[in-house]
């Protein structure tokens, strides 16, 4: 990435960091080098900063658990549905199959990146430090944060978002440990109640840790008057941010406004498995057979098995729930990059890396740009789930 790039320009509504939509040309290289108004610029053309998916399994038919080549195989394929940057997603497995699919990550990493993909930041430990009794559509091979473990983690690089279930034996002093090391932590697949996840946040507000709810609503406990659960611990707390599956399957839009309402911290996450993308058949997730039918894919015990979203959709069904487009489109970039620490992306402004997505009026993806260099925009993945 570090060839150099001819100067590029851009012509559109461009989205800046106040949210304004305005008529600009933009001009870039690796990073934005300017933004100048343009009343000349086409209106039928949206140049949003790309998206920045914390949370993905998979997509066109391969998993992050597959080794190096599925990673890059999934970075291109979200990449042609505008995502710029995104964290392949381990599973609940074996240690060593967990600990091999991170190694595959980190190399991916260390040989540059993939070209045409998006980049890869590194990657989100999806359990096994979870509860066996909020599985979802993980597989049962749950295991306790150990310190030796959590060093084996640290020691690969690799990690920067880790999803926890407060409640596992050791779950706060492995929770420290890493966010000593930068990692965002997640509370999810869990259940504690809502006072046992307002504490374990507390703890880790105190010590400055950046934390997250890890698909809120799923794979934790609902939201009732008098057992408010997880939800309403992570939507009150002042700085967890909020990942949400809005393919209107997995959170329902009512649920999406309500979180929206509490909190501006909301994240548009894909959790995509590896039939994203592929249409309806026979699937896989850590292992586990999965039907995919009528745009979506449950296990054979009838849970859901991950999603088949992309961000672009992800995007539109935001929109479609009544937030605007400044608004889902932090939720998409600005807010997923502040969970992360990435201070050089998620919005357009000059210095900035040139990630950049360009939308149709009806939000369909025309152009990517992944650091500058321009990835191709495949023909859209089947209808989206209803
Ligand atoms: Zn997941």
């Amino acid at each position: 990435m570090t060839t150099p790039l001819q100067r590029q320009t851009l012509s559109g509504q461009v989205l800046l960091p106040s949210g304004e939509l305005i008529p600009a040309r933009l001009e870039f290289g690796h990073q934005i080098s300017a933004i100048l108004p343009d009343s000349t610029a086409p209106t039928h053309r949206l140049i949003l900063p790309g998206f920045i998916d914390t949370h993905v399994h998979g997509g066109s038919g391969a998993d992050a658990m597959d080794g190096p080549q599925a990673v890059r195989t999934l970075a291109r394929f979200h990449a042609a549905h505008g995502t710029t940057t995104l964290l392949p997603t381990t599973i609940t497995n074996p240690w060593e199959n967990v600990l091999a699919a991170l190694r595959g990550i980190r190399q991916v990493m260390d040989e540059g990146g993939v070209p045409g993909g998006a980049d890869i930041v590194g990657a989100h430990l999806e359990g096994p430090f979870i509860s066996p009794g909020r599985l979802g559509a993980q597989p049962p091979n749950t295991l306790e944060p150990t310190p030796e473990r959590i060093a084996e983690v640290l020691a690969l690089n690799v990690v920067r978002a880790v999803t926890i279930a407060p409640e596992v034996p050791g779950a706060l002093e492995a929770s420290f440990e890493m966010a000593r090391a930068g990692v965002r932590i997640g509370v999810g697949h869990t259940r504690a109640d809502a006072e046992t996840v307002t504490a374990f946040l507390n703890a880790l507000n105190a010590v400055g840790a950046r934390t997250c709810a890890t698909h809120l609503y799923n794979a934790m406990g609902g939201i009732e008057g008098r057992i408010p659960g997880p939800p309403a611990a992570l939507m009150a707390d002042a700085h967890a941010y909020l990942e949400v599956i809005l393919d209107n399957i997995h959170v329902h839009p009512g649920s999406f406004r309500l979180a929206c309402a509490a909190s501006h911290r909301v994240m548009l996450i894909t959790d995509a498995m590896r039939a994203a993308g592929l249409g309806d058949g026979i699937s896989e997730l850590g292992g586990q057979r999965v039907i995919v039918k009528d745009g979506q894919a449950h296990l054979e015990s009838g849970s859901l098995a991950g999603s088949l979203l992309t961000m672009d959709m992800a995007l539109k069904n935001a929109m479609q729930a009544g937030i605007s487009l400044a608004e889902a489109s932090q939720m998409a970039s600005g807010t997923p990059a502040r969970s992360l620490n990435l201070s050089d992306r998620g919005m357009l402004e000059p210095g900035l890396r040139a990630d950049l997505v360009v939308l149709d009026a009806d939000l369909n993806v025309l152009e990517v740009y992944v650091g500058g260099h321009k990835v191709s925009a495949e023909p859209q993945t089947p209808e989206p789930p209803r």
